[in-house]
């Protein structure tokens, strides 16, 4: 039995969920359905979810309501015409919305949410409704009453194990189950979204809950790639990829699969395959616990950018206790999470993501290093770019580092750092954010043009 979760541009038109029931059709195990809010129909489109957003925000802001209101209520009204439905879906979706929008403002953040959750929750309405339409045994199920259960406001929003028992229940519906991806409720019954692209999480979640056989993820791509291909002319396509080699590439930039979707399902060792909505007959890339063939060293390439680098430097570092704990703290006052801390003997760089700063923050964390440490220099440096080499291939492979940066020497740009995990899957390297590309394009010809395949 598979969990089959369809992404926004999947269900972003009649057209698209025309071929969302085709596939579901083709398939008798394709029982459970985990769809996103309707997403971008062309490039200059704006995802329901951002239209949410911007509803929220003018409800919030006392800005104009209605206008907002009609656009959201537009799209799902031209999907249910294209999908020969009566009008009864877009009423309950308009009396779903004006509840939502009426409800308590006090906290902001758990208001957006609700507001923003509505784009999976009607678009799932909409669809269980049109597959009944078409004569497939079909069920809309809600996080709420099937138990998808998360812990309390305001940590980040995470299902919590109660969550997997409860819904392990679906198992026993007969009915294909259409369930809104992207959201639950605390044992409150506050609704909290995941983060953006959540509703991967979602599909993983149940397909863990219910022991899914597979955990297919549509999107709009024939299959994950070893580069950006809007960066790398047509880079090779994955068939094959371990979660740990996909979670190394999720988190530098890969937006095809969101990595903390991996998790729920590699503890049951469900595998997972992307694919395409457009392209069903392409066998996509399957992300497996294990993979058989190694030949090349490097699966894929990532690259992402947003970094900043506090770098703070002091003599006799190395023999100082505690030096390390007490930085990081301070950090951790702040909220903010790193990434790496490559250190010397006399310095250290912690690297993070440049959104968690403002400039006070900045200022505050300065003041703090030179005052509670004694540190000589303290200063932040901004722009930089992580580019990473994922491969399980990487291991006990010799010189492969020196090959990368050789590579990426060929290009001019500094390496402002080097890190490799001990699981040796992946190394990466920090550099200034205006060399991203071309060192992206450098590494994968020196890794994947196919005259230097080693
Ligand atoms: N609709 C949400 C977003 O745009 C969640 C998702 O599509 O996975 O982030």
């Amino acid at each position: 039995m598979k969990v089959s979760k369809f992404g926004g541009t999947s269900v972003a038109n009649a057209e698209q969920i025309k071929k969302v029931a085709a596939i579901i059709q083709a398939d008798p195990t394709r029982k459970f359905v985990v769809v996103s809010a309707p997403g971008k129909r062309f490039d200059s489109d704006k995802k329901v979810t951002d239209l949410l957003i911007d509803l929220a925000d003018a409800v919030l802001n006392e800005k104009e309501v209605e206008s907002k209101l009609d656009h959201v209520l537009n799209r799902y009204k031209e999907i249910a015409a294209g999908l020969n439905l009566d009008q009864t879906i877009s009423d309950v979706i308009e009396e779903d919305l004006r509840v939502r929008i009426s409800k308590d403002q006090s906290n902001m953040e758990l208001f957006i949410d609700s507001i923003k959750a509505s784009g999976e929750d009607n678009n799932a309405k909409l669809i269980s409704t049109y597959f009944t339409s078409i004569g497939l045994s079909a069920q809309y199920v809600s996080p709420q009453a099937a138990g998808l259960v998360v812990n309390d406001y305001p940590e980040r929003a995470m299902a919590l194990p109660e969550a997997y028992e409860n819904l392990s229940n679906l198992k026993k519906t007969s009915e294909i189950v259409v369930f809104p991806g992207f959201f639950g409720y605390t044992k409150d019954g506050l609704l909290r979204t995941f983060d953006r692209g959540g509703s991967d999480i979602t599909g993983s979640i149940l397909a863990a809950s219910v022991q899914a056989d597979l955990y297919e993820n549509f999107t709009d791509v024939d299959s994950v790639f070893s580069a950006n291909p809007k960066v790398v002319n047509s880079p090779l396509e994955i068939e094959e990829i371990t979660y740990r080699e996909m979670r190394e590439l999720s988190y530098a930039g890969f937006t095809v699969f969101h990595d903390e979707a991996l998790m729920p399902v590699y503890k049951k060792g469900i595998p997972v395959c992307i694919k395409n909505t457009n392209n069903p007959s392409s066998p996509g890339t399957r992300i497996v616990a294990e993979r058989k063939g190694k030949h090349r060293p490097i699966t894929g390439i990532a690259a992402d950018s947003g970094f900043s680098i506090l770098y703070v430097s002091k003599y006799l570092m190395n023999r100082e206790i505690g030096f390390g704990r007490k930085l990081l703290q301070i950090l951790e006052e702040e909220h903010i999470s790193y990434e790496h801390t490559p250190s010397g003997l006399d310095d250290i760089s912690v690297i993070f993501r440049s959104h968690q700063l403002n400039p006070e923050k900045e200022q505050r964390i300065l003041t703090r290093v030179i005052e509670e440490l004694h540190a000589e220099d303290v200063h932040f440096r901004h722009d930089f770019s992580m580019i990473v080499l994922v491969g399980e291939g990487m291991n006990n492979n010799t010189g492969l580092a020196a090959r990368a940066a050789t590579a990426i020497s060929r290009t001019g740009a500094n390496i402002e750092m080097i890190n490799q995990g001990s699981s040796e899957a992946s190394l990466a390297f920090g550099v200034h954010k205006s060399s991203e590309n071309k060192i992206l394009r450098e590494l994968y010809n020196e890794f994947f043009a196919p005259a230097t395949v080693r």
